[in-house]
């Protein structure tokens, strides 16, 4: 599943592509994508609004445009295509808006999970899916003060408290599995036992892992690609996610793959205590 920095990296890309076209049509082949409002009034509303600005809050992107804001989450293996409207499409294709200039932004979905919903301009912050969402990790009020608060929250794992979305937005199995190793914390330690010393650098370690791979262009594990198709180069930086039995970069003990919140879990028992 893409995660902030690989969403921020379709961000990036479709930005120069899509802003300033004007949607003449949309046309939705797979409606359970859509899922508010009703596929024809998703349609109606869509038509003959400009694109003006992407946004990302998380792992969604919100497409402004003149009246309404359309939030897109990419799930497993969501895709946007910008093509030439008469190009070929394949069979997972699923949503197509079609600007004015005959060019085409294209959402292919080969799992079908990804979810669009679309909003009034203003309303999509205030309303699910996007007013759960917690901090973003670049944000200046995520401090380790702000941090500490929430860990002492919760009586769950590391793992599953750096999963919820609604704490700190955007990491997902992969990112949580690489800021735990670079801030030497295992992920089955509750929440509540981290020390200071440990939180100051688990906090510097999501700024920095975040940092790093959205100027790597994401990581690239089983299928992800950007809007041009360009894979992201982070994951051969990865120090445990992926790397099940190969020898940590660090102290070259096994890295380890178990089970930790319901998610696979790749850490190094020696390095991460
Ligand atoms: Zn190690």
């Amino acid at each position: 599943m893409p995660e902030l920095p690989e969403v921020e990296t379709v961000r990036r890309t479709l930005l120069p592509l899509v802003v300033g076209k004007t949607i003449e049509r949309v046309n939705v082949l797979w409606e359970k994508i859509v899922q508010h409002p009703e596929v024809e009034t998703f349609c109606e509303r869509l038509k003959g609004q400009t694109i003006y600005d992407i946004q990302r809050r998380g792992k969604f992107l919100i497409f402004q445009l003149d009246n309404v804001a359309l939030v897109s989450h990419l799930r497993m293996e969501g895709r946007y295509i910008y093509e030439k409207e008469d190009t070929p499409f394949d069979r997972h294709t699923h949503v197509f808006f079609t600007f004015t200039d005959r060019t085409e932004l294209r959402y292919r979905d080969v799992r079908k999970f990804g979810t669009m919903h679309l909003f009034d301009k203003g309303k999509e912050l205030h309303v699910p899916p996007l007013s759960n969402i917690g901090l973003e990790p670049l944000d200046e009020q995520f401090t380790v003060s702000w941090l500490s608060d929430q860990l002492q929250r919760t009586e769950r794992t590391i793992k599953a408290t750096l999963l919820d979305q609604t704490i700190v937005a955007g990491l997902g199995n992969i990112y949580v599995d690489e800021v735990l190793f670079r801030s030497s914390i295992s992920p089955e330690r509750v929440a509540t036992t981290l020390t200071v010393q440990e939180i100051e650098a688990l906090h510097k370690a999501i700024i920095q892992t975040i940092q790093e791979a959205i100027e790597k262009g994401g990581s690239t594990v089983r299928t992800y690609v950007n809007t041009q198709g360009k894979t992201g180069t982070f994951q051969t930086q990865l120090y445990v996610y992926g790397r099940a039995n190969m020898p940590c970069r660090r102290c070259g003990t096994p890295i380890i793959k178990t089970t930790v919140a319901n998610r696979g879990t790749h850490y190094c028992q020696h390095c991460q205590t």
